[in-house]
């Protein structure tokens, strides 16, 4: 007789793979519980993307204060009320956790607000409860975590999860990484006025991205005051009188009011009973799936940040979507993790998808290269210095698109329009006979003829 189970699905881990996951299987009819340990909506909602960009959309009024002085307004002496902004960040917070929750229940989906741990690949247990839950198939989506590294003082520093509920805004702060989340809140934390520093123990900041727009962000985050140092890190952190006192490996010492760490976030496999299930995780600690998002053992899927592909709340959902689609809708779906944009929310912010030149070049040989650096219309009428850069790989041989790179204002809304063309697969020739939209900077992506040399190959220094 075959064996019946409490539930055809359980999902552990509400975020935004697992809340998707649960209520399209849910809407099938299927029986689907769904247990959160901390807040419906994941590290997205409650401490990543979400509070994050109302963070940076705070720190933003203090450069659009200035540059309004040369549009001919006059304004009074500005401050920043930092419990006011956090009372309305959490009211916005609970209402989008709110949403998930009702979402979740409206399609018939169980929700259990503890932690769950399996016992084995059909059995779970809920640490608000006796009795164990069985269940057919189970998706692990339970996300990531913040890692730090060893150094003396380490517990004196926060990561980003202490970040949006800091009692005050600090004077000053020192951010250690050189990672999306790291450039972000540097970038916030010196549009709320913060004294801010930045240490990062590579060459560069922005592993990963297109060298151009390392390098711009960096000249651009300097000139609106951050201090960057690379190749450097944490000898200490001491507790002082005032403050803390981080002790730099290239002899610098500097004291801040907080120091944060973003140096890196890993999959959160530990404690979740994965061995006894028998699943299988690799070196880094995150769990091994094939193209369905199915682990090696037959009724268990993971999907998100805990399986480490690209760790990104839009990949979490189509993910968490498509193993739906393959379980409960009979439609054998994968998500194609090729040619996914992504922006960094820095100030100024990046819009990136595509290969960069250096992966081109090394992939292609040859490639084309289309650059163009100026100043925003904004920017000339009230004075600003600030740059903005736009890039464009294009393989010569088929005059493919290969990667769009944007550095400076609506760079993330920019690229999600471009990430269409170059999914698409368009050429050059395609994306020029696009008429441009004027007066925008977009235009100048269309308008880009002259190609590119670098310096080192031979071209003249721009
Ligand atoms: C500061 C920050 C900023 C970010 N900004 C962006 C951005 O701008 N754009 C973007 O696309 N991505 C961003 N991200 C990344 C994005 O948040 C993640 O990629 C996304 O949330 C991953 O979704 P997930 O479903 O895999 O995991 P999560 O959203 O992390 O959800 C996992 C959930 O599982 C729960 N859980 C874990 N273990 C258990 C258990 N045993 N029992 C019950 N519940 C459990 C956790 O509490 C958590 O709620 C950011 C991340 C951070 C930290």
């Amino acid at each position: 007789m075959a064996r019946t189970f409490d539930y055809d699905l359980y999902v552990i881990g509400a975020g935004s793979g697992g809340v998707r996951a649960a209520r399209l299987a849910a809407m099938s009819g299927a029986k689907v519980g769904i247990a959160e340990e901390y807040r419906v909506g994941g590290t997205c909602v409650v401490r990543g993307c979400v509070p994050k960009k109302f963070m940076v959309y705070a720190s933003e009024f203090s450069s659009a204060f200035e540059s309004a002085k040369g549009f001919g307004w006059s304004l009074g002496e500005a401050t920043f009320d930092w419990p006011a902004f956090l009372r309305a960040k959490d009211i916005e917070i609970a209402r989008l956790s709110g949403l998930y929750v009702t979402g979740l229940q409206n399609a018939g989906a169980d929700i259990a607000h503890a932690r769950a741990e399996l016992q084995d690949a059909h059995t779970i247990t809920l640490s608000d409860r006796d009795r164990a839950l069985s269940a057919e198939k189970v998706l692990v989506a339970s996300g990531g975590r913040p890692t730090l590294p060893e150094a003396p003082g380490i517990e004196y520093v926060i990561t980003s999860e202490e970040a949006f509920q800091l009692p005050q805004l600090p004077k000053r702060i020192l951010v250690v990484g050189g990672g999306y989340i790291a450039v972000e809140f540097a970038g916030i934390f010196k549009g709320l006025g913060v004294e801010t520093t930045l240490i990062y123990r590579g060459a560069n900041i922005l592993r990963g991205f297109d060298n151009d727009v390392r390098s711009h962000l960096t000249m651009e985050m300097e000139r609106r005051g951050i201090a960057i140092m690379t190749g450097c890190e944490h000898a200490k952190i001491e507790k002082t009188a005032s403050g803390l006192k981080s002790t730099l490996t290239n002899g610098h010492e500097i004291e801040t009011d907080i120091v944060m760490y973003c140096t890196g976030r890993s999959p959160h496999t530990k404690g979740l009973g994965l061995e006894s299930a028998g699943v299988e995780i690799n070196n880094k600690g995150a769990v091994v799936v094939d193209r369905y998002s199915k682990t090696n053992v037959d009724n268990i899927w993971a999907v998100g940040d805990v399986t480490d592909r690209i760790n990104l709340t839009p990949v979490a959902i189509r993910e968490g979507a498509a193993f739906s689609e393959t379980e409960f809708y009979g439609r054998p779906t994968s998500f194609d993790h090729e040619m996914v944009a992504s922006a960094v929310f820095s100030q100024p912010p990046v819009g990136a998808v595509g290969l960069t030149e250096a992966d081109a070049r090394h992939q292609y040989g040859k490639v084309d290269v289309y650059r163009a650096i100026f100043r925003p219309m904004k920017a000339t009428f009230y004075g600003g210095s600030e740059r903005m850069l736009m890039k464009l790989i294009v393989d010569p041989a088929t005059d493919k698109l290969l990667g769009c790179h944007i550095v400076g204002p609506d760079a993330p809304e920019m690229i999600q329009m471009a990430a269409i063309a170059l999914k698409m697969g368009a050429t050059k020739h395609q994306w020029d006979s696009t008429c441009a939209v004027h007066p925008t900077a977009a235009e100048e992506l269309v308008t880009m003829r002259e190609k590119y040399v670098p310096p080192e190959l031979g071209g003249m220094p721009s």
